[in-house]
């Protein structure tokens, strides 16, 4: 298998599908990260390496990165 192989769709099947390189919840590094892969039949977002749904990911992601900024708010303000 090749390094820049991706699975199918799992909405439709098709099997060219394009890396995502920015996101809403990730910026440039959580696509990345996730293996996030865009379907270039019918625009479904999901991990091109497990062939699964990011979702679960996308809200570890988010609640990590809240986290993050709430330690950064906390540590500013007690400067
Ligand atoms: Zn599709």
């Amino acid at each position: 298998m090749q390094d820049d192989a991706y699975q199918p769709c799992p909405q439709c099947g098709e099997s060219a599908v394009a890396p995502v390189q920015f996101t809403w919840w990730g910026g440039l590094v959580g696509p990345k990260l996730l293996s996030q892969v865009s379907c270039t039949g019918c625009g479904h977002q999901y991990n091109g390496k497990t062939g699964k749904p990011n979702t679960a990911a996308i809200a570890v992601y988010l609640s990590i990165f809240a986290v993050l900024a709430v330690a950064v708010v906390m540590m500013m303000s007690s400067l």
